[in-house]
């Protein structure tokens, strides 16, 4: 099974990949994880060069991203299938996608209102090593800025302030209306199957309907 998660900042994907990841058993490719990681990105000149870019809202280029995700999706645990958080983001990429001939089975669209996509983004707070996913209101842990498993502290992402989300909404917008017909198309040719979700429900009303689509 090889799933593509689309969707604005915030609108929910990373905490909906999670949930994916445990119930179907595949492994989640979050690119923002990724580019935010000492691990895959070890040259500390990019790393900065990458959080800038990060910071002001702005897309990361495609070399870089092609590069991270040539070296995931070919490793044993995708050989069954993956979730794609955060790419494609642009036709470019849904291309890259092709030309690497990957056979992708269900695209999922999140969407929801601007005003509740910040205020969701404005109370996240992170578990970095696990990718636990809280908000301060909406989701919040049992204690204060502390992660439930591990006891450590939950971090705030450092472009999820007001400047930066309204850039990645405006780029989301203007990249993702040709993803989205394009998806909408490659759907008609029975190539992929093709959903959307109003993610402004609970994160266990979005679950059903993730499990209605893919069981
Ligand atoms: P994305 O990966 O699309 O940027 P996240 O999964 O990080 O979005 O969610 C953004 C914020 O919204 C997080 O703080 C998360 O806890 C919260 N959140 C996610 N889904 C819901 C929901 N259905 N209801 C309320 N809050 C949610
Ligand atoms: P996210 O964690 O999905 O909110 O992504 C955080 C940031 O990482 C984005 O604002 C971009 O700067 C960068 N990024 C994530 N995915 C991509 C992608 N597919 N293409 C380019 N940049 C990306």
């Amino acid at each position: 099974m090889k799933i593509i998660l689309m969707g604005a900042p915030g609108t929910g994907k990373g905490t909906q990949s999670n949930f994916i990841k445990e119930k179907f058993n595949i492994p989640k490719i979050t690119l923002g994880d990724l580019l935010r990681s000492k691990n895959t990105i070890k040259n500390e000149k990019i790393r900065k060069k990458i959080n800038l870019i990060i910071s002001s809202g702005k897309l990361v280029n495609d070399e870089i991203i092609f590069d991270l995700i040539k070296k995931r999706i070919y490793k044993k645990d995708c050989e069954k299938g993956f979730l794609l958080d955060g790419f494609p983001r642009t036709m470019k990429q849904a291309y890259f996608i092709k030309k690497e001939k990957i056979k992708i089975d269900y695209v999922i669209e999140f969407f929801m209102s601007t005003e509740l996509i910040i205020k969701r983004i404005l109370g996240r707070k992170i578990h970095i090593p696990s990718g636990r996913i809280y908000h301060s209101i909406f989701n919040p842990p049992i204690k204060e800025d502390i992660d439930d498993i591990t006891g450590e502290k939950l971090t705030e992402r450092n472009d999820d302030n007001i400047l930066s989300i309204k850039k990645r909404i405006q780029e989301y917008k203007k990249f993702s209306k040709k993803l989205i017909k394009f998806y909408i198309k490659e759907n008609k040719k029975k190539n992929i199957k093709y959903f959307r979700i109003n993610t402004s429900i609970s994160i266990l009303e979005i679950q059903k309907k993730i499990k209605e689509i893919l069981l």
